[in-house]
């Protein structure tokens, strides 16, 4: 799985970071992906977590694709 954020869509909730801190962080007012969430994401739970993430985002600027 590969995730990303479309910082254009992002307004800076920083719901991603909470839900799924693994993988996000909040950084200069958006969330963004941290370095290695690649391997997080095969985790037990995480790839669960960036799933919930993705559909909670309340402005869909979370992009996941396989
Ligand atoms: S949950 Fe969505 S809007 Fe909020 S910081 Fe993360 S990517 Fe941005």
């Amino acid at each position: 799985m590969k995730v990303s954020v479309d910082r254009s869509l992002c307004y800076g909730s920083a719901e991603c970071a909470h839900r799924a801190p693994a993988v996000f962080a909040f950084e200069d007012g958006y969330g963004v992906v941290r370095p290695g969430a690649a391997e997080a994401a095969g985790e037990p739970g995480v790839r669960e977590a960036i799933g919930e993430a993705a559909e909670k985002c309340p402005s869909q600027a979370i992009v996941l694709t396989e």
